[in-house]
């Protein structure tokens, strides 16, 4: 039986699931070049439905476009574009850059700005329950003192989630707040936003109740898997935990949670802000995908690594042994078993990757042409 890494029980769980996983994996918010360490997220959840079909599971995967939020505007004003215009821009290079890795598309990748009557049912329903209150000026944050347990999914101290909360777009010193950490579900949009009507005013959902809202609307009100880069668990998700199972009175909102780990250049995780940047684009013009894909997932998912081009080198060496054995027809069972072990094991893909390099040694081709694609490695150039 496969066992992955709840970050909710910060432990390893066996994942019992029925015929049908339920997966959602928060997408991307399309405004700008999607680097390495989203490409890492996205190979490893595009390996493991693989591998729970692999497994005999049919996997519903539903992964959302934020188009509606702080940064995407942000953008569009300084482009002077129209926010749809671009995120349809950024959301076709982000499919086309992942198709280039491999990566198939999701059953479904909703877009907040096409559920906004069911986040403002939602907000609604958080407003009715009494764990969210409206303010004078439209708008509507979620109440974190009247639902006990904010802050359980995490683990973090206050100080921390006060830390986490500001860093990461919170509104902390916000007037008219109860709790500097209550999250916004509502705000008025400025001038130049996009706009829906509300009981509270014309605005904007806020980015967390979008993807609860997504998720639920997509999956049912408890899912399986929800996952998404280790940077998301607070206040992310944390956020979603508190306000789906306040809406719902339905615990668990999701069976299991499963993060990332961050990409990194020279000891420095790579984000836009630091320009530190590397992208997948330009590593696959000069590798080929399988070569790319195998050195992603030569790093555990969960673990956070730096980026080394002599590591993708030999990934690409690597490949080659594995195609140039591929022809042959022997077999290698045990080395099938330690494949599907390691899998089994929270999603091993280094172990599983040095299995199928034993195989190659090996001549293993039987089981080198059954099992790669299995990574999503499809052995032909
Ligand atoms: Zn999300």
């Amino acid at each position: 039986m496969m066992r992955l890494f709840d970050t909710r029980a910060r432990s390893l769980e066996p994942l019992v699931a029925g015929r049908t996983v339920r997966l959602y994996v928060c997408g991307i918010t399309p405004y700008d070049s999607t680097h390495l360490g989203h490409a890492f997220t996205y190979v490893a959840f595009d390996t493991l439905v693989r591998y729970l079909e692999h497994l005999g599971h049919r996997v519903r995967y539903v992964r959302n476009v934020t188009d509606v939020d702080d940064d995407i505007l942000r953008k569009a004003r300084e482009l002077d574009l129209d926010y749809t215009l671009l995120a349809a821009r950024e959301v076709a290079r982000f499919e086309d850059g992942l198709a280039a890795l491999g990566c198939r598309q999701p059953d479904a990748s909703p877009r907040a700005s096409q559920v906004i009557p069911a986040i403002r049912q939602a907000v609604s329903g958080l407003l009715e329950r009494g764990v969210a209150y409206a303010l004078d000026d439209g708008r509507v944050y979620f109440d974190v003192g009247a639902a006990p347990g904010f802050g359980a999914f995490s683990g973090l101290d206050r100080e921390q989630m006060h830390r986490q909360f500001a860093e990461k777009g919170g509104d902390p010193e916000a007037t008219g707040k109860r709790d500097p950490l209550d999250f916004l579900l509502w705000q008025p949009s400025a001038d130049d936003e996009p706009s829906w009507d509300s009981p509270w005013g014309p605005g904007r959902p806020g980015w967390h109740i979008e993807c609860s809202v997504m998720a639920q609307e997509e999956l049912g009100a408890t899912i399986d898997i929800h996952g998404g880069g280790s940077d998301l668990v607070f206040p992310h998700h944390e956020a979603e935990v508190v306000q789906a199972e306040s809406l719902t009175r339905q615990a668990p909102f999701s069976r299991f949670w499963l993060h990332t780990g961050m990409v990194g250049l020279e000891d420095v995780k790579m984000s836009k802000s630091l320009g530190n940047l590397v992208f997948a684009s330009d590593l696959r013009e000069r590798y080929e995908a399988d070569a790319v894909r195998r050195y992603l997932l030569s790093h555990h998912y969960r673990r956070s690594w730096d980026h080394d081009e002599g590591d993708l080198a030999d990934a690409a060496a690597a490949v080659k042994r594995w195609r140039e054995a591929a022809g042959n027809d022997d077999e290698r069972p045990d080395l099938a078993e330690a494949f599907h072990a390691a899998m089994n094991d929270d999603l091993d893909t280094p172990g599983a990757v040095r299995a199928l390099d034993e195989a190659a040694a090996a001549g293993a081709g039987r089981t080198l042409r059954a099992l790669a694609p299995v990574l999503g490695l499809s052995l032909t150039s």
